[in-house]
């Protein structure tokens, strides 16, 4: 992997402009560069075939000051430790953003789910669970679904976490069904975050949403539940992708026929709709999705898709990133020069970690909200978070990222100076 797109050195670079534009405290500095705690595990399970095979897995932990630490778990086959680093330093300063009191953290494993049967895949996540079992509780560490983990995932960590404990332990993860303590809204809610703030920023730039239009890279949880709630709003979706190809209509999409395509087949894939125009290939689509006239551009797949090698097709208005650092700080400086508003990830994607941390207080109370007051409560602490970033970045000058860098890492900065240093 080119530095470039080191996903940890990337999160690094963002802490230390950030230092640098706050004057943060040098002691302070150094000791937010580095994650808390790293487990790395072994995960041997029984293949099907009767063979064992055994995957490597990774829990990091990178800040609680400010509470439990919090963050999802990916399954991929390019999961490695320093991107499960900068994904836990980054998930302590969305926490922070938005103001929830948790700290920052992320898990993986190196798997491809793709390739696994159901039966390997509950075996690889309860033998996961077991093993990071000594970090991970309700009052510790709270892990969540990312990439390639569902409700499903999260009902056998629950499970397997329980079957140990001996008694049942909802509040350990996040993003569970319903039945096992999950909140409503919870699936949908990084992509309604999303959605409310792009109504934001279409307002902030005078674009009505109506006559907005706007291209998301990859179709997943996130992109998907983006592109519902932005349709829904009236704006115009011109072209989807995921890891098979591209969709494209100037047209628009008619996303409700393309979500009811896709629940009818089981690999979930965008591949085959056909009333619009299909680029075969993620690669060969990205490409064109990237160079999109378009209000809102929208990366909702994996980190480190615009980069020094693509930024120069970028013609969008507007970028939000859906995804978790879809932009390398080289891009990004140079998006900056171009005037292309970036609304960042740890402000654009912090809906999806708001309702987790609804869900795990309606755990712990074992009291459960409706639908709307999860809304409600979701809109307010996303509006606040924007208008605050929104302020702090006016009112300084700065790009929206930094705005966003700023806020949260001063606040995570001010608990690490309460704290003090133990002993
Ligand atoms: P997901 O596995 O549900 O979906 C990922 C999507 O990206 C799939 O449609 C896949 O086909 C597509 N994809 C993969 N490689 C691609 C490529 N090269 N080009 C185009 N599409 C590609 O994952 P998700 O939960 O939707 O997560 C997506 C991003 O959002 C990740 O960066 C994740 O860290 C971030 N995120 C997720 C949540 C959440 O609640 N799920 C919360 C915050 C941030």
């Amino acid at each position: 992997m080119s530095e470039e797109l080191n996903p940890y050195k990337i999160a690094v670079q963002q802490l230390d402009e950030v230092a640098r534009e706050i004057n943060l405290d040098e002691g302070i500095h150094e000791k937010l560069k580095y994650p808390k705690r790293i487990l790395t595990v072994s995960v041997p399970i029984y293949l099907e075939s009767g063979k064992i095979k055994v995957y490597q897995g990774y829990r990091v932990q990178h800040s609680i000051e400010r509470g439990p630490a919090k963050g999802g778990i990916r399954y991929h086959p390019d999961v490695t430790l320093d991107e499960i680093k900068a994904l836990a330093m980054w998930m302590t300063w969305k926490c922070a953003v938005v103001n929830i009191p948790y700290g920052g953290a992320k898990g993986g494993v190196v798997c491809n789910p793709a390739e696994m049967t159901l039966k390997e895949l509950e075996h690889l996540t309860r033998r996961y669970t077991s093993e990071i079992g000594i970090i991970i509780g309700p009052e510790k560490d709270i892990p969540a679904p990312d990439v390639n983990t569902n409700p499903a995932i999260m009902s056998w960590m629950m499970d397997t976490y329980s079957m140990n404990k001996g008694y049942s332990v909802p509040g350990v993860v996040t993003g569970k069904p319903l039945a096992l303590g999950g909140s409503k809204g919870r699936f949908t809610a990084t992509g309604k975050g999303v959605a409310i703030i792009a109504e934001d920023i279409l307002k902030k730039q005078k674009i009505g949403i109506s006559s907005a239009t706007a291209a998301i890279q990859g179709y997943g949880n996130v992109g998907r539940a983006t592109a519902t709630f932005l349709h829904g709003m009236g704006v115009s979706i011109v072209a989807v992708s995921d890891k098979t190809g591209g969709l494209f209509n100037p047209d628009g999409i008619d996303i409700g026929m393309l979500n009811k395509y896709i629940d009818s087949k089981d690999d979930c894939s965008i591949k085959g709709f056909k009333s619009d125009g299909w680029v075969e290939g993620s690669k060969e689509a990205n490409r064109e999705l990237f160079k999109l006239t378009v209000d809102l551009l929208i990366p909702a797949a994996l980190e480190s898709q615009i980069t020094t090698e693509n930024v120069s097709d970028i013609k969008a208005t507007i970028i939000i990133e859906a995804a978790n650092g879809p932009i390398t700080p080289e891009a990004d400086a140079i998006l900056n020069d171009k005037g292309i508003l970036v609304v960042p990830d740890i402000l654009a994607n912090a809906g999806g970690v708001t309702v987790s941390y609804f869900e795990w207080v309606q755990d712990l109370q074992a009291m459960f909200w409706k639908e709307k007051d999860v809304d409600k409560n979701l809109c307010e602490v996303i509006h606040k978070a924007f208008h605050r970033v929104y302020g702090i970045s006016k009112k300084r000058g700065v790009s929206m990222r930094m705005a966003a860098y700023i806020l949260a890492v001063q606040r995570v900065a001010d608990a690490a100076k309460m704290r003090g240093l133990y002993p």
